[in-house]
């Protein structure tokens, strides 16, 4: 990961800074003038920082960056999000936390904004007294600033934690498409070789929720389980031989390869077409010379991308799982079956396995573990 050792986005300049007229001023403490520790408003890093504090002890006074006096009202102001909900369970005795603009002396709130002004000072302000403090359109004003400082800072870090290690997430995404590719070849031989059997296999399936079964005429005292066939003429008995996996492959309409090629050209598309390991200047330039929106829309991109890849790789697993050594088994079993009349015969070796449904049909497929991949399992 990119560390930074500089707070990427200078928000005394980047965000408005705003006086509340001096007009609302109120009747409260004393105002006190010394100056705090921060003469220019918090970092990012800083508040994140507060926050996690605040978050674990639940005591915002133990937090030695935080004033509790009152502000003067023509002071500037910025105001940091997200809001904090102090879990009650967290208090000395379940006592509320002080509110410095309407409460110094005692307990009032449990809900609060970080509110910075250019007294130097950070502070605790009540959700309440936020927009009663800074009247509403200045609150509504300096949120909305907050909001974008937000979301730039959760975007800079989404791209320095995703960049340093995105050659090797298109390298994945390539080695995605390969495996797609790959099994969409088997499923196609499979399905022009053996119609038959994938038909029968998939009724059955449909039928009887994935189980491979044969049928045995039920003896005359077996009623449980029998069921009626041909109108009620001759009884049946299910004989479940077991749960095929994977049926994904014998379905016709999923094709991984179009959705692969996709998921590697939007990738590339993020980094600009890309392909080689980017320096961390390199990372440092784009993040710093991003706009909120370019920024916003790197991280989209990236994330649907890789979620598409995720869960991908998740179906090309389960569907190569139809060529297990086990599945194979079951259908080596089953058609060998003395109750089958489709008769299948299987031979497997260490790496593929012969499906032969007549002396002249056969189709010689790879084992499924040869159509797994290894890709994404890192982001998973
Ligand atoms: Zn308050």
């Amino acid at each position: 990961m990119v560390t930074r050792s500089q707070p990427l986005c200078d928000t005394t300049t980047q965000f408005t800074t705003m006086q509340v007229p001096q007009n609302s001023v109120e009747a409260g403490p004393e105002l006190v003038q010394n100056s705090g520790k921060f003469v220019r408003p918090p970092t990012a890093t800083d508040i994140e920082r507060i926050l996690k504090s605040i978050r674990e002890t639940g005591r915002p006074e133990t937090v030695v960056d935080l004033s509790w006096n009152k502000p003067s009202r023509d002071l500037e102001f910025q105001l940091f999000l997200p809001k904090i909900e102090v879990d009650r369970k967290l208090r000395p005795d379940g006592d509320l936390i002080n509110c410095p603009f309407c409460s110094p002396e005692h307990p009032k709130c449990l809900s609060f904004y970080l509110l910075w002004s250019s007294d130097g000072h950070l502070r605790v302000i009540g959700h309440i007294c936020g927009r009663r403090f800074l009247g509403a359109g200045n609150f509504a004003a300096l949120h909305a600033d907050a909001k974008q400082a937000l979301d730039r800072y959760a975007n800079e870090n989404y791209a320095l934690t995703i960049l340093p290690g995105f050659n090797q997430i298109i390298r994945d995404a390539e080695e995605l498409l390969k495996a797609s590719c790959s099994l969409q070849e088997v499923k196609r031989r499979f399905a022009k070789r053996m119609p038959t059997l994938q038909k029968v296999i998939m009724s059955m399936a449909k039928t009887h929720d994935g189980l491979l079964v044969v049928e045995r005429r039920a003896s005359a005292d077996s009623n449980q389980g029998a069921r009626t066939s041909l109108g009620g003429k001759q009884k049946f008995d299910i004989v479940p031989l077991g749960r095929l996996t994977g049926l994904g492959f014998l379905k016709r309409t999923w094709s991984p390869e179009p959705k692969a090629r996709s998921i590697v050209t939007d990738l590339l598309g993020c980094v600009g077409g890309r392909r080689h390991q980017l320096s961390e200047d390199d990372i440092l330039d784009f993040v710093l010379g991003a706009t909120d929106a370019e920024l916003a829309n790197f991280r989209k991109q990236a994330q649907d991308a890789i979620g598409r890849a995720i869960e991908l790789a998740q179906q090309i697993d389960e569907t190569a799982s139809f060529l297990s050594e086990t599945n194979l088994k079951l259908l080596q079993g089953w058609g060998r079956h003395e109750l089958n009349s489709f008769k299948v015969s299987v031979q497997l070796t260490s790496n593929e396995a012969r499906i032969w449904v007549s002396q002249k049909c056969s189709c010689v497929v790879p084992l499924g573990s040869e159509l797994r991949t290894p890709a994404f399992v890192a982001l998973r």
